[in-house]
C-alpha cells in the first residue's frame, strides 16, 4: 500500500511546515510541500497529519521486552540481589506463551508510545518468543537469545537455528542478534565463540541485515572484580580493554549501560567504533551511577539510548529515556549548552538505527525505511510552539502518539494499536501474570 502523510509538520534534515512524506511499499519515496506532493501522489492512500508533528520513529536499543511480566516484581534491590534472589529465580517458571505474551504487550506499549524498533534480549524457543510476538504486533526489532557461561553452548545453537529461520524475516523487519548477557556471566572463551558465529552469520545472512552482537558492559562498580574473580582473567585497564583483549570488538557490537569505564575503555570504544547503549532510567533506579554520555559523545561514539527491560525501568517510553539523558547531562557538568534537543534526538532516532547496523532507517529522508510517527500538537503542552525539537525532548509526552507506520503498515491509528482487542488481551496478561506467580511461588 502506499501512503501519502500530509499537513503536519515535518521533521526532516529541515523542519517543513504543512510537509508531507510519500511512502511507496516499506520506504520513503520524497519529502517536501503538501501542496507539492498532494500533485505528484494522487493515487497514495491519504493521512492527514494536520496538528501533527512528523517524526521519524524512536529506536529502543537495549532491552528484554518480554520481562513486561515482571514490571514491578522486584522492586528497591542492588543489581545482584535484584537479579540473584529475584529475576533468576522467577525466570526459571517462564513458559514460552508467557515470554510471547510479556513481548506482545511490550511491543503494543512500545508502539503506542511512538517507539518503532526494538533491540531485545531474551530467552528464544520455538513454541514461543519474543521474535513470535514482534512477528504479530506489527513492531520492527532486532532479538537475541541471552545466554551465559552455563548455557553457551545451548545458546550459540538456538542462535543460529533463530538466524537461520528468523533474520530478514517480514521483508527485513525482524532482525536477529547474538548475545552473550555480560563479562561477570559469561566467560571468556563463551565471548569468542560468540563472536566467531556472529561472524559465520553475517557471512550466511548479512545480505540481509547486519547480524549484531549485544551485551551488558560496565554496568556496576564492582564488574571489573567480579569478572575478575569469577574467571580468573586479567581485566587490567577496564571492562571493555578485557574483551579487546579477546579480539570480540567491532563496530557491529552494542554494549548495553557503559557507566563504569576507564579512559582506556573509552578509547577502545573508539578504536573500534563500538555503539553503546546508555539506559539512564533503569541505572538510576538500580542505583548504578550515571554514564558520561558527554564524554562518550566528545569522543566521537554513536551513542544511543535504551530503556533496559521493563523489570528496571519500568516503562518502555523513550520520550522519558530522550528527557532525561539531557537533564543529566547538563546536571552533572553544571552546564546547560549540553546536548542541544536537537541532538538529543539524534540519539533516540538516527544513532539508535545506526547502533543496530541500519543505515537508512531513524530519519524522513527519501530511500529510508517507512517508520513514521505522528505525534499530536493539538495540546495545552505543545503551545505555544517555538521550537519543535525542545518541544520533542522536554514536553512532548509519549500517550500524545496518535499514528505509527512501521516497514510503511500503519499499526497505530487514533492511539489504538490496529486490529487488537486490548481490553481482552490485558485480561490475558493479568491471567498470565496470576499462573506465574503461583508457579514461582509452588517453585
Ligand atoms: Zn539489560
Amino acid at each position: 500500500m502506499n501512503l501519502l502523510v500530509h499537513g503536519g509538520i515535518v521533521v526532516s534534515d529541515k523542519v517543513i511546515f504543512d510537509g508531507a512524506v510519500a511512502v511507496e511499499g516499506n520506504r520513503i519515496v520524497a519529502v517536501g510541500d503538501s501542496s507539492e506532493l498532494r500533485k505528484r501522489f494522487q493515487g497514495f492512500e491519504r493521512v492527514n497529519a494536520k496538528g501533527c508533528a512528523v517524526i521519524p520513529g524512536l529506536v529502543n536499543t537495549h532491552t528484554h521486552a518480554a520481562m513486561t511480566v515482571f514490571r514491578g516484581y522486584a522492586e528497591d534491590l542492588p543489581l545482584f540481589d535484584w537479579l540473584n534472589k529475584r529475576i533468576w529465580p522467577a525466570e526459571s517458571a517462564l513458559t514460552p506463551r508467557d515470554i510471547e505474551i510479556g513481548a506482545q504487550l511490550a511491543a503494543y506499549e512500545s508502539l503506542l508510545f511512538g517507539v518503532t524498533t526494538l533491540n531485545s534480549m531474551y530467552f528464544y524457543s520455538d513454541e514461543g518468543s519474543e521474535l513470535h510476538a514482534f512477528e504479530k504486533a506489527g513492531i520492527r526489532a532486532t532479538v537475541g537469545h541471552g545466554f551465559f557461561e552455563k548455557t553457551v553452548e545451548a545458546g550459540l545453537k538456538i542462535t543460529e537455528e533463530m538466524a537461520r529461520k528468523w533474520h530478514g524475516r517480514d521483508d527485513g523487519r525482524l532482525r536477529v542478534s547474538v548475545c552473550p548477557h555480560a563479562p561477570y556471566s559469561t566467560g571468556p572463551s563463551s565471548y569468542k565463540m560468540a563472536y566467531e558465529l556472529q561472524k559465520k552469520l553475517n557471512s550466511l545472512y548479512g545480505e540481509k541485515g547486519k547480524i549484531i552482537l549485544h551485551t551488558h558492559v560496565a554496568e556496576s562498580r564492582e564488574e571489573a572484580s567480579v569478572v575478575k574473580e569469577a574467571f580468573k582473567v586479567d581485566v587490567s585497564g577496564g571492562v571493555v580493554v578485557y574483551l579487546s583483549r579477546l579480539g570480540v570488538l567491532s563496530r557491529d557490537l552494542v554494549m548495553a549501560h557503559t557507566i563504569h569505564l576507564t579512559e582506556e575503555d573509552v578509547r577502545v570504544m573508539k578504536m573500534f567504533d563500538v555503539k553503546p547503549s546508555l539506559n539512564p532510567v533503569s541505572n538510576l533506579k538500580l542505583g548504578m551511577g550515571v554514564a558520561d554520555f558527554i564524554k562518550l559523545i566528545g569522543s566521537g561514539l554513536t551513542v544511543s539510548l535504551g530503556t533496559d527491560g521493563p523489570a528496571s525501568n519500568n516503562t518502555l517510553d523513550m520520550f522519558e529515556t530522550m528527557k532525561i539523558v539531557p537533564l543529566l547531562a547538563k546536571g552533572l557538568h553544571g552546564d546547560p549548552t549540553l546536548l542541544p534537543s536537537r541532538e538529543a534526538f539524534k540519539l533516540a532516532t538516527e544513532y539508535g538505527a545506526r547502533a543496530l547496523g541500519y543505515d537508512d532507517l531513524g530519519a524522513i529522508r527519501p530511500g529510508y525505511l517507512a517508520d513514521i510517527v505522528l505525534l499530536d500538537l493539538n495540546v495545552p503542552h505543545a503551545r505555544p510552539l517555538h521550537d519543535i525539537f525542545a518541544h520533542l525532548i522536554y514536553s512532548a509526552r509519549a500517550s500524545d502518539v496518535k499514528t505509527v507506520i512501521v516497514n510503511g503498515k500503519i499499526v497505530v491509528e487514533d492511539r489504538k494499536v490496529v486490529g487488537v482487542n486490548m481490553e481482552s488481551f490485558l485480561e490475558e496478561v493479568e491471567r498470565v501474570k496470576d499462573s506465574l506467580v503461583s508457579r514461582i511461588k509452588g517453585a
